[in-house]
């Protein structure tokens, strides 16, 4: 068993407090709205009290492949995490291999360390707690009730501060994947679309330097990926030690709900079909710390910002459905004709047409220089 840093025992102190914003979870949206709120002063120009909580400390507990565009690592400045970085998609089907030339890289990046820089980008106050719940403005954690006017839901797929408690599988519109982190290279971000690993969804590997990461994703949350992930893992002549896994949103929810803002997994803001939900995170827990900065510096209410986040999440919605037919279609098609189409992505216009509208659909564009220099200590991290 991995030994958690989470403070224990005499360490575990009672918590309380009223704050101004109080963000719950610190993975990538968590952190993103953080940033945002990096030197937030209040009208009378007092620093605005904001506090981060998280189950363990910031980049302790991976969550991911650690797959994103290159192009967001550098907006947000966090080349510092890089591990690899691909200019083609390998796609294997039972029919053969086919090579994307995508017409923007993607890279691979350490968890621990990327967390570490994008909290040194915020500077809000950070306890380790257990959010067990919420009723109005007050969430209850392991360690006391914490209360603030502006609440943000980071905590992942389960939307624990939704008014019924959050979604449960298998019911749940909610894929599921599982990965192992053998150590070894690789020169190809890889999948597998084949109906003897996975009856619906994809098998990957991603190197990262000298790990690789290789796992398996169902959209049907009733199919167990373990076995499938192992025998992957074999097949590529890799040890399957090390598992990371997660259940994985696949439909957009209301990105409020009851005066709470929610980003990331919480709104079901990880895209259907690709599993894609680091850059969207960021991009939504960025328009969501920004709405969150306008109201504690007084430019606009509470309600106004929960009517514009939430249109502001309501525009995407048609990309999302898009996405979400096509992840229903894809394990429909006969596979010979899948292959043939698969195959039809090796031409660079038709892979660089439908990449620029999936990249468009979380731009990097929406990040803005690093808000005003940090007026508090940064936050700690794992060690
Ligand atoms: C196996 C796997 C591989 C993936 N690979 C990729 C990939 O390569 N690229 C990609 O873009 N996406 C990938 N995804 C999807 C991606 O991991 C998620 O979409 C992304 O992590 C969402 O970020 P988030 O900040 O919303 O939530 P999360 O990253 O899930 O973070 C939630 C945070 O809340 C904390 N938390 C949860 N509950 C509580 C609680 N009750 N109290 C206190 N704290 C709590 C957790 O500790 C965590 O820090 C993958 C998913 C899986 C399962």
């Amino acid at each position: 068993m991995p030994v958690r840093a989470t403070k224990r025992g005499a360490d575990r102190t009672p918590l309380s407090g009223d704050y101004d914003v109080l963000i719950c979870g610190a993975s990538f949206a968590g952190l993103a709205v953080a940033r945002e709120l990096a030197g937030t002063l209040r009208p009378d120009g007092t620093p605005a009290r904001v506090l981060m909580v998280d189950r363990y400390e910031i980049g302790e507990r991976q969550t991911s492949a650690c797959g994103i565009p290159t192009r967001w690592l550098e907006a947000l400045d966090l080349m510092g995490a890089h591990r690899q970085t691909f200019p083609e998609l390998v796609v294997n089907t039972p029919h053969g291999t086919s090579r994307w030339p995508l017409p923007w890289t993607f890279s691979t990046f350490d968890y621990r360390e990327l967390c570490a820089l994008l909290a040194e980008q915020g500077d809000c106050e950070f306890e380790t707690a257990k959010v067990n719940g919420r009723s109005g403005d007050t969430v209850h954690t392991d360690r006391g009730d914490l209360t603030a006017p502006l609440i943000v839901d980071c905590l992942g797929w389960r939307r624990v501060l939704a008014a019924d408690g959050g979604y449960q599988p298998p019911d749940a519109p909610l894929s599921r994947g599982l990965e192992v982190h053998p150590h070894g290279s690789g020169e190809d971000l890889a999948i597998w679309i084949d109906r003897s690993i996975v009856p619906a969804g994809y098998g990957w590997s991603f190197p990262a330097r000298d790990e690789l990461r290789i796992g398996v994703g169902s959209f049907d949350p009733r199919f167990h990926v373990k076995d499938s992930t192992v025998e992957l893992a074999e097949d590529l002549g890799s040890e399957a030690v090390r598992y990371q896994g997660n259940w994985i949103p696949h439909k957009l929810r209301d990105s409020v709900e009851d005066g709470v803002f929610f980003a990331g997994d919480s709104a079901g803001h990880c895209l259907p079909l690709t599993a894609e939900g680091i850059r969207t995170a960021l991009y939504f827990g960025i328009a969501c710390g920004r709405e969150l900065r306008d109201v504690v510096e007084g430019r606009r209410t509470r309600e106004q910002a929960l009517g514009s986040y939430f249109a502001f999440n309501a525009a995407h919605e048609w990309k999302y459905e898009w996405m979400l037919r096509t992840q229903r279609l894809v394990p429909r098609v006969h596979p010979p004709l899948l292959h043939r189409v698969v195959r039809g992505f090796q031409r660079p216009a038709v892979v660089g047409w439908a990449f620029r509208h999936y990249w468009n659909i979380a731009s990097p564009d929406i990040v803005g220089p690093a808000p005003a220099s940090a007026t508090r200590a940064p936050v700690a991290t794992a060690a």
